[in-house]
């Protein structure tokens, strides 16, 4: 969800970024009333065959627990995630998984078995950790969502230049280059003129050389990458950027330049801290472009649509171009069908229980009742009328309105219709 061409492209993913979401915070609501909700992260190079171990030397540790009824629930929770793992052969899914059991409190002293296994997480699990506590382990999984662009992380001074990505929240160091480029300092015997020359050609050399490293790395994710960030001392930076020495079309992606301390790896880490403004402000500049256009439409031109019953058809009669969902947005939507084969359509909140209804045409109670979570609901439908689909934060204040003031659903038309 971070410059339109990626959002593009990454439609499923962001689906996939939306399930893992709401079964995070499904987890997240549930409680157990002792140290007895199991979550195991399983990265991509760990055999299956060494977390069947792990969770079978748990489960004879837990025989030690005081408390028979946690006793029982984490022996339990166990077992079930044994017999998950038994669907898997050597390895676990490419980028990992992640497993949940436990009994959960349901109220009145009532518990209910639960067993989630998330495969395939926005990023490869990075180690393996067991984890029993009265809540789940969600946090890496959260971390994972909020994870948004890819940007280019440049650090320089004259002596030294390291490259880089930033993945979300994750820094990567990639390549490092050090110069040659002499001390103020002359020697004795060289004119001064010629010493200046010199050092300025040395100087010269390493920009363009740290400008090929990042080049090297960047220029072939220009398309992907939503930002570079750029730091170093005054006025190396100023120099380097002010000298067109990068390629061009990193050029335009600089979102600015910062002054840290250091041009080592830890220079990459600085320089991140010194660019949250500027990386919050470029997150949301694709939310921001899309909001802009729908009130465009919304006032002036005739192409925006809003609400979940007129949205809905306007995305059958596939004259959506763009669906605006809101990532706050959490309803389900529930279809009524009559006799009469009138349809009517509500949306509720998911934790509610699906309400009596009768007909709005014919008053008779209905023959079937379906429930879906709406915004798969709405994007399945985008799917297959090749409607783009882009999730809007809250975190800005059309962003905010497009979830209070139009029910976190609207739609950029194609075309003038009459919906
Ligand atoms: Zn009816």
């Amino acid at each position: 969800m971070s410059s339109n061409s990626q959002k593009g492209s990454s439609e499923h993913s962001d689906r996939r970024k939306y399930e893992f979401r709401k079964v995070i915070e499904d987890l997240k609501e549930h409680t157990g009333s002792g140290t007895q909700l199991v979550s195991i992260y399983v990265p991509p190079d760990q055999m299956i065959s060494d977390v069947v171990a792990h969770v079978t030397q748990e489960y004879s540790e837990a025989s030690n627990i005081k408390s028979k009824q946690t006793r029982t629930n984490v022996q339990d929770a166990l077992s079930s995630i044994k017999a998950r793992l038994k669907y898997y052969d050597t390895n676990p899914p490419e980028r990992g998984m992640v497993l949940f059991s436990g009994a959960i409190d349901k109220g009145g002293g009532q518990t209910d078995m639960i067993t989630e296994v998330l495969e395939n997480p926005p990023d490869p699990i990075e180690s393996f950790r067991y984890h029993c506590d009265s809540a789940f382990l969600t946090e890496p999984l959260e971390m994972m969502l909020a994870d948004k662009g890819l940007y280019g992380l440049i650090v320089l001074d004259r002596r030294e230049a390291n490259v880089g990505w930033l993945k979300g929240k994750r820094v990567e160091p990639v390549k490092s280059a050090s110069s040659l480029v002499p001390g103020k300092q002359r020697k004795g015997g060289q004119s001064a003129q010629r010493f200046a020359r010199l050092r300025l050609e040395a100087i010269d050399n390493f920009y363009q050389e740290i400008a090929e490293m990042a080049d090297d790395l960047f220029v072939p994710k220009r398309h992907e990458i939503d930002g570079i960030l750029v730091g170093g001392p005054s006025p190396t930076k100023d120099e380097f950027l002010d000298g067109d020495y990068l390629h061009h079309e990193l050029q335009d992606k600089v979102l600015g330049k910062f002054d840290v301390a250091y041009t080592d790896e830890s220079g990459l880490y600085d320089l991140v801290d010194k660019g949250q403004q500027a990386l919050a402000d470029a997150e949301l500049t694709a939310d921001k472009q899309d909001m802009e256009e729908f009130f465009k439409e919304l006032h002036g031109g005739e192409r925006a649509t809003y609400g979940f019953g007129p949205t809905r058809e306007n995305l059958i009669m596939g004259s959506v171009e763009t669906l605006l969902l809101s990532e706050d947005l959490r309803r389900d939507v529930v279809t009524y069908e009559c006799p009469e084969e009138h349809t009517d359509r509500e949306l509720i909140d998911p934790r509610h229980e699906t309400p009596e209804h009768t007909c709005e045409e014919c008053g008779e109670p209905p023959e079937t009742v379906e429930r879906d979570d709406a915004i798969e609901h709405l994007m399945s439908i985008a799917e297959q009328r090749g409607t783009e689909t882009h999730f809007i934060s809250t975190d800005f204040e059309k962003g905010d309105q497009l979830l209070t003031a139009f029910g976190g659903i609207a739609g950029i038309l194609r075309y003038q219709t009459g919906v």
